[in-house]
C-alpha cells in the first residue's frame, strides 16, 4: 500500500513536468487585455510629397487587421469569436471632440521617427483595453558605419540610418502586424537563435514569431516575418477558443476588485478596534 502511494506521488510530479516541457511559453503585456471585439481606426493624413501614400497605407492596415482575424478564425474554427472591425477616419473627423470614443485601436501614420530614434519602424502604446499604434512609413537610407560584428565566424559590417527616401518602407506590412499583435495583448517573446529557420534559398532566416524584437538578436542579413502558429496560439491562449466575442474582465479590473476587498477588510478591523476602545469611555455631555 505504501509503495502504491509513493508511486502515485512520483507520478504526479512526473505528469506536471511532462506538461511543463511541452507547454509553449507565451509573453503578454501586463494590464492590457481587450474587453470586447476590437474596432481598428486608421487615421487618414495628408502627404503632399507622396499623394499615393495614404491610400496604400490604409489598404495595408486593413490587410494586416484581417490577416490576424483570418488566422485566428482558421485556428479556432470560430468566426464569431474574432469579429474585428476596421474603419478609416478622415482628418476632419479626427479633429472632432471624442472622435475616437468607439475605437479600440488607433492606427496613426508618420513619415519617420524623431532624429536620434531613427531605428524604430513603429510602436504601440497598449494600456488597459486601448492601444495607440504609430507606423513610420518612409524607407530609411543606410550608410555603413565601419564597425564590424562577427556572427558564427562571419564578419558583417554594421549599417546605420542616415536619412529617409521618398518611398514606402519595405517592412510596413510586418511592422503593422507586429504592432497589432501588441494591441491584442502580446509582448516580445524570447527565442533561441536556432529557432530561426534558414530560408531555403539561403536568403536570410524566418522568424518564429512576428512579435520578436530584432534588436534582442544578433542576426545579420534579412529576417522574414509573418504571423506564425506560435503568434496565433498566443492570442488563443490569452482569450480562449471562444475569442473576444464577450466582455472580458481586464487584469486591471481584477486588481480593482482585489484592492476593494482588502480595503473593506481593513476598514472592518480598524472599525472593530476603535469600537472596543470607545466602549471604555464615558460619553461626553451635551
Ligand atoms: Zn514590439
Amino acid at each position: 500500500m505504501n509503495k502504491l502511494i509513493s508511486l502515485g506521488l512520483l507520478f504526479i510530479p512526473a505528469l506536471f513536468s511532462v506538461s511543463f516541457v511541452f507547454a509553449e511559453e507565451y509573453y503578454y503585456i501586463p494590464d492590457h487585455l481587450l474587453e470586447q471585439p476590437p474596432l481598428f481606426c486608421a487615421m487618414e493624413f495628408e502627404d503632399t510629397q507622396m499623394p499615393e501614400a495614404q491610400r496604400d497605407l490604409m489598404k495595408m492596415a486593413e490587410n494586416a487587421v484581417f490577416d490576424w482575424e483570418t488566422k485566428l478564425v482558421e485556428a479556432t474554427k470560430n468566426p464569431e469569436g474574432w469579429d474585428f472591425e476596421f474603419v478609416k477616419l478622415s482628418v476632419q473627423k479626427q479633429q472632432e471632440f471624442f472622435f475616437d470614443r468607439d475605437c479600440t485601436v488607433n492606427i496613426y501614420f508618420e513619415r519617420h521617427p524623431p532624429k536620434g530614434e531613427w531605428e524604430y519602424s513603429g510602436y504601440a502604446d497598449s494600456y488597459l483595453t486601448f492601444s495607440d499604434i504609430v507606423i513610420f512609413y518612409l524607407e530609411p537610407s543606410y550608410q555603413y558605419s565601419g564597425k564590424t560584428i562577427e556572427v558564427e565566424g562571419e564578419i558583417w559590417e554594421e549599417a546605420e540610418i542616415v536619412g529617409f527616401k521618398n518611398q514606402l518602407a519595405q517592412d510596413i506590412q510586418s511592422t503593422l502586424r507586429h504592432e497589432i499583435g501588441h494591441s491584442l495583448g502580446l509582448d516580445h517573446p524570447k527565442f533561441e537563435l536556432n529557432d530561426f529557420t534558414k530560408d531555403q534559398f539561403g536568403n536570410g532566416v524566418h522568424s518564429p514569431s512576428i512579435m520578436i524584437d530584432p534588436y534582442e538578436y544578433n542576426i545579420p542579413g534579412e529576417i522574414h516575418y509573418k504571423i506564425t502558429d506560435y503568434d496565433v496560439n498566443s492570442v488563443v491562449n490569452l482569450y480562449g477558443e471562444d475569442g473576444i466575442n464577450e466582455i472580458h474582465l481586464s487584469a486591471y479590473f481584477l486588481d480593482f476588485i482585489i484592492i476593494g476587498v482588502v480595503l473593506i477588510v481593513m476598514i472592518y478591523f480598524v472599525n472593530r478596534k476603535f469600537r472596543k476602545k470607545d466602549s471604555g469611555l464615558t460619553p461626553l455631555e451635551d
